[in-house]
């Protein structure tokens, strides 16, 4: 039986009178890797925002193995404490990094089980030597984020995701703000969390990494879901039933093959 580790149902969320995201519905399933793809302005950082709760939608239920949190209508607003509790366990890696500029990398990565997990500062950094090994950057744990290139930093900003040992790993275009010759070394490790079993939604424009590492795709459009596939059918020769079915996937998808 598969697990499901999100389930979204009905979310909506809006800035004031301005309606982002509507009647957004899936689940995410344990070890699932699901690309979360689209024009600019569709709704995914949105949509990635809300799955860690930094965003409060509108409207919606989104349920986690041991959380529900219920939005709109009489819903009462999460408390903090379990607002809390449920971003650390699920992960999250932005464009740009958002290391602390003041401590070193080997601090980044222990904060975060020191502060919110309780653990004693030697076991969190144990902890942290070993996953900052793991992402190949044991040899930069004393530097300072300003000493590393965007790939490094990336890197770090993963394992220091992974020491708060997450449910799940959400990544909002982790290599877009990167120089084109340090893009793999962050998505070979991406790579291997996704081969490891960790469940991920992965915003991106690397279509050819989308291809070969995510089960399915999610193809946003106007702050909706516009199509839910298993990738391979997604990216399908267009010539098949299976590819995408909306003109806006496929005339996506064939802009980023042009340019
Ligand atoms: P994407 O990540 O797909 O480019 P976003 O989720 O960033 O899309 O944005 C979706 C829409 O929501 C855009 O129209 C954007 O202008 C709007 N939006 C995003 N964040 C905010 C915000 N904090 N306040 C107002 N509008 C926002
Ligand atoms: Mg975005």
């Amino acid at each position: 039986m598969t697990s499901t580790i999100i389930e979204v149902r009905g979310l909506g969320v809006g800035f004031g009178d301005h309606e982002v995201l509507h009647n957004i519905n899936f689940s995410i399933a344990k070890g699932e890797v699901v690309a979360l793809i689209g024009p600019s302005g569709s709704g995914k950082s949105t949509l990635c925002r809300c799955l860690n709760l930094l965003v409060t939608p509108k409207t919606g239920v989104i349920e986690s193995r041991s959380e529900r949190f219920e939005f709109g209508g009489s819903a009462k607003l999460p408390s903090d404490r379990l607002l809390s509790s449920y971003r650390s366990r699920i992960g999250m890696v932005f464009q740009n990094f958002n290391l602390f500029p003041h401590k070193t990398v080997l601090q980044n990565v222990a904060e975060g089980p020191v502060v919110v997990l309780r653990e004693k500062r030697a076991s969190a950094s144990e902890g942290a030597r070993r996953l900052l090994d793991r992402v190949g950057l044991a040899h930069k744990a004393e530097n300072y984020p300003e000493q590393l290139s965007g790939g490094q930093k990336q890197r770090v900003a993963i394992a220091r995701a992974l020491a708060m040992r997450p449910q799940a790993m959400l990544f909002d275009e982790a290599t877009s703000a990167l120089d084109p010759e340090l893009v793999t070394e962050v998505l070979l490790v991406m790579r291997d969390l996704a081969k490891e079993g960790m469940t991920m939604v992965i915003v991106t424009h690397e279509m050819a990494f989308a291809q070969t590492v995510a089960d399915r795709v999610l193809f946003m459009k106007d702050g909706a879901i516009a199509e839910n596939k298993p990738s391979a059918e997604f990216f399908a020769a267009p010539s098949t039933d299976a590819a995408p079915s909306t003109d806006a996937a496929r005339s996506f998808l064939s802009r980023l093959a042009n340019s």
